[in-house]
């Protein structure tokens, strides 16, 4: 028997969460059994915990948790072994699939990745499917032709996961990084992560009044989206990328096209769940590698199982700093 945070509902009624006990033969069905050492909490396990799952899971009781790094207790897949150390983030782990609030986990070996060189499990949940995102928006920046000196990067919401991830990154990259923040008092934290400048929210989160303003950003990391996305199109330098990773601050994207056909801003699409496996390995050995370890510290918010559903409304709220890296042993 093992600990799992289940979270049940009675028909359309309020879904709950209990720590339970349950058994291997409780798990989905699927090749590999992992031993979670430690899972985390994103925007989307607040969703998933809260009292309609957010629109995501369909299915209760439920076990959440849409990231999780531990180690292989048994596996009928050959490219796994027990002892191995993997991770898991995405394909709907968590949502349609049990997750990673739970000691064990039992998932299709197509979901995993190798533990990356340089990181532990610990390391690896603290960058969790946030850090991860932040680093394949940074990557689809460069791609697209950014380089340090090109001016200033924008990164929004960033006293959050994706957003103090992308500023420690951007930074150690050599990026001068202006971090848009609604709370004052994150400012000695952002400076910490290698920020130049904050950014007021509401310097920012206003609805389009005028289509171009000055250029001013090189690049973009949004995890807020809605008025804040539409307000930094028309701020982009010519020929600039913004990278849209989230909605933090809303789905809608009240812009207009104006940004796009007089300056060449090009919006990126950042998906982190359905990533191909080789780009998920390109992505993890990037964050091993311009990440650094020191600053990942300065991000983490420990905790322990019973601290998620309190944690999971809280970022909902806005109010997490940071990574939280839960130690569900
Ligand atoms: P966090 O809650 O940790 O960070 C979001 C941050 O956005 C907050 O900390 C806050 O930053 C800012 N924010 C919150 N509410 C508002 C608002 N109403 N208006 C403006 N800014 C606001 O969440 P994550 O970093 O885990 O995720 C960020 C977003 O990215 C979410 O929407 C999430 O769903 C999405 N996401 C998408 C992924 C993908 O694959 N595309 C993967 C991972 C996340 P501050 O206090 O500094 O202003």
């Amino acid at each position: 028997m093992f600990k799992a945070l289940m979270v049940e509902r009675d028909g359309d009624g309020p879904a709950t969460s209990a720590i339970r006990e349950i058994s291997e033969d409780d798990l989905p069905e699927a090749e590999v059994l992992v031993a979670v050492d430690y899972t985390t909490v994103n925007y989307k396990d607040g969703l998933c915990m809260s009292p309609n799952g957010g629109g995501l899971v369909r299915k209760y009781p439920h076990v959440p948790g849409i990231d999780f790094a531990g180690t292989v207790e048994a596996s009928s897949d050959d490219r796994y072994k027990a002892g191995d150390k993997v991770v898991l983030t995405g394909w709907r782990v968590g949502e349609a699939h049990w997750g990673g609030y739970a000691q064990k986990a039992r998932v299709k070996a197509d979901w995993l990745v190798p533990l990356p060189d340089g990181l532990t499990p610990r390391q690896a949940m603290a960058v969790g499917t946030a850090g991860f995102t932040a680093m394949l928006a940074v990557m689809a920046l460069e791609d697209h032709g950014l380089k340090p000196g090109h001016g200033p990067v924008l990164v929004t919401g960033a006293a959050g996961g994706v957003g103090s991830v992308a500023t420690a990154i951007l930074s150690n990259l050599g990026y001068e990084v202006a971090a848009v923040t609604g709370r004052p008092e994150t400012e000695s934290y952002l400076k910490d992560l290698g920020a130049t400048t904050i950014v007021p929210r509401e310097e920012i989160n206003e609805t389009v009044k005028r289509p171009l303003e000055s250029e001013t950003w090189a690049g973009c990391v949004d995890a807020v989206g809605g008025d804040m996305l539409a307000r930094v199109l028309g701020q982009m330098k010519y020929g600039a990328s913004v990278s849209a990773v989230g909605l933090a601050g809303g789905a809608k994207l009240p812009a207009t096209v104006v940004p796009f056909l007089l300056r060449g801003v090009n919006l990126l699409g950042i998906d982190s769940v359905m990533q191909p496996y080789e780009n998920r390995l390109r992505a993890w050995e990037r964050v091993a590698k311009d990440l650094p370890m020191d600053k990942l510290e300065e991000m983490m918010v420990e905790a322990k199982m019973s601290d998620l559903p309190g944690l999971c409304e809280d970022i909902l709220k806005g109010q997490v700093k940071g990574r939280v890296v839960a130690d569900v042993n």
